[in-house]
């Protein structure tokens, strides 16, 4: 049912994002793909996946800090592959600092990646799920849309605020056969997390793989990090016609952190 779709997923040169491209592609899902990467790795990145999986592609690595980059991105991704089927709003940024001493460049850059992104590829993408109805807006949030921690004013008020625009969207558009959900996971072995690993290991002197197990932890009842590929296999599940009733949700994949 979902070959030939046409999927965009921002953040997709890294992490969630590159495995959950891996993971549409293998259904025959055309891709658009996106990220902070140079144009030339870009476009063999996108080439690699035609060649693969034997599927249309498109890359762009518009600035998601840059409103009108975003909007250019969405119009050529757009006249391209002809439609947005499936939107996963993935690409993020964190960074750690107390809230007193917060940089404020840092504050608008997450607000920024983390969540005014999403508004902007959901007013672009709209038109065509409208058009077509059918549509799947899947945002990659966090327990930390659910629940804080410290030093994460911006990463939490951002997760937060993409929950809360998830729910909007699901309401409007819950007679056009569109659904929105956020996914909240908790830690995800991808790049994002190395620089909290590595700082938890300078600062009590201990090896890396104690630090992750310390960090993994101190929050989560079942004590290992997730794969991003996990992340993906849910994500192919919410975009199935099974998952078409589930709209409006922020739905953990937490290893238990906010059942606590
Ligand atoms: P990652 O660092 O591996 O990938 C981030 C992606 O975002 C990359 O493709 C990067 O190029 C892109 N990106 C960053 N800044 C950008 C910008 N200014 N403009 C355009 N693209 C930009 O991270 P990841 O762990 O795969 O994170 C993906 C999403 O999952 C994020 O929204 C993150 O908050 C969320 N998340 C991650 C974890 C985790 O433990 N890794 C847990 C919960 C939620």
């Amino acid at each position: 049912m979902l070959e030939g779709k046409v999927a965009l997923i921002t953040g997709s040169t890294s992490g969630i994002g590159l495995a959950t491209a891996h993971v549409l592609a293998e259904q025959g899902i055309h891709l658009v793909l996106h990220g902070l990467m140079s144009n030339i790795d870009g476009q063999n990145l996108a080439k690699e996946f035609s060649e693969r999986y034997g599927i249309k592609t498109f890359f762009d690595n518009a600035d998601l800090r840059d409103e009108n980059a975003i909007v250019l991105f969405m119009a050529s991704a757009i006249e391209c592959m002809g439609t947005i089927d499936i939107l996963i709003n993935n690409a993020g940024i964190q960074y750690t600092e107390k809230v007193d001493s917060f940089p404020t460049q840092k504050w608008n850059d997450i607000l920024a990646i983390n969540l005014s992104a999403s508004f902007h590829t959901i007013q672009q993408s709209l038109p065509s799920m409208k058009k077509n109805k059918w549509g799947r807006i899947i945002n990659i949030a966090s327990v930390h849309g659910l629940v804080a921690s410290v030093n994460k004013a911006a990463y939490c008020a951002a997760k937060h605020g993409i929950i809360g625009l998830t729910k909007v969207v699901a309401l409007e558009c819950a007679e056009q056969g569109i659904t929105a959900n956020s996914i909240c996971p908790g830690w995800v072995d991808t790049p994002l997390i190395k620089q909290q690993i590595s700082d938890v290991a300078t600062k009590d002197n201990i090896s890396f793989e104690q630090a992750q197990y310390n960090l993994v932890t101190a929050k989560q009842p079942l004590p290992e990090m997730m794969n991003p590929r996990q992340i993906g296999d849910f994500i192919l599940f919410l975009c199935s016609d099974s998952a078409r009733t589930i709209t409006g949700s922020a739905l953990p994949m937490d290893g238990a952190w906010t059942a606590q």
